[in-house]
């Protein structure tokens, strides 16, 4: 019996297959060229792949710290025949690279406390010549508080709306971690991002605006539930909080 060989799928039909949603597709433009770039919690290894072929990136590195992911990014990156130029390594977020390895780090798809805890335990493995690309999902302040304490500079931040959800991203260098926050106050600029709150676009605006709704409707419900002095310091923190979001809004 022949067995007739499955014949190779063309690059061009890669890349032309490997569709990737908006939000990774943004990281992956900000990638300065031929780069090495480590994609940390790198699930399905979707962001590399799709960097590789389409040559934003020379090389990369895929990080997962979970079985199912690793496994699934190994056959991604196998399927699409790029064991060459990807490595895909299981480990604790920057754990998996040596010093000086990548010239560029993504992670994306996380929330903000976790991508600045991954940060925050692996800077020893950081030159501060790495550019960083990070999309939480949630909660960006403390990927801002992080960067600033650290002497990064916000060089760019994208606000964008995909599926019903919102996504941010950050993108920093080594540098002045001042530079972004001038003519605005720390609070909102951390709150928001120096970026976004210059520009205001529509996300940004729905964004907020829901978040000074639900805020709002929170500070109500805990003011007429209140019956003594008990509340009186959640609901000084609640109106403080809403007076941000006004600012951060622009109707302070
Ligand atoms: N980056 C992809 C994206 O944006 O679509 C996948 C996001 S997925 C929601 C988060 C992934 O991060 C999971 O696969 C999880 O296993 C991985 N992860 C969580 N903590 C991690 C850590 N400390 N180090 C490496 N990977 C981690």
């Amino acid at each position: 019996m022949i067995v007739k060989e499955k014949e190779p799928e063309k690059s061009c039909d890669i890349v032309n297959e490997m569709k990737l949603s908006k939000r990774l597709q943004t990281v992956a433009e900000y990638i300065p060229s031929d780069a090495a770039v480590a994609d940390i919690g790198s699930d399905h290894a979707y962001l590399p792949c799709y960097a590789v072929l389409n040559k934003l990136a020379s090389r990369a590195i895929a990080g997962e710290i979970t079985d199912g992911p690793y496994l699934s990014a190994k056959q991604q990156v196998e399927k699409l025949n790029l064991s060459a130029q990807i490595s895909v390594r299981k480990g604790d977020g920057l754990s998996v690279i040596e010093k000086g390895e990548a010239d560029a780090i993504t992670i994306a798809g996380m929330g903000g406390a976790l991508i600045a805890h991954i940060l925050e335990s692996g800077k020893t493995k950081l030159t501060g010549r790495e550019r960083l690309i990070l999309q939480p999902n949630i909660h960006a302040v403390h990927i801002r508080e992080w960067l600033y304490r650290e002497g990064f500079e916000l060089i760019d931040e994208v606000i964008l709306e995909e599926d019903g959800k919102c996504y941010e991203i950050l993108v920093a260098e080594a540098g002045d971690p001042n530079a972004p926050y001038q003519h605005m106050t720390m609070a909102a600029g951390m709150l928001a991002g120096p970026f976004l709150l210059k520009e205001k676009n529509e996300v940004f605006i729905k964004k907020w605006s829901q978040e000074l709704k639900h805020t709002e409707h929170i500070y109500e419900q805990i003011s007429s539930a209140a019956k003594d002095g008990q509340s009186h310091e959640k609901l000084a923190e609640l109106k403080e909080r809403i007076a941000l979001l006004k600012e951060v809004i622009g109707h302070a």
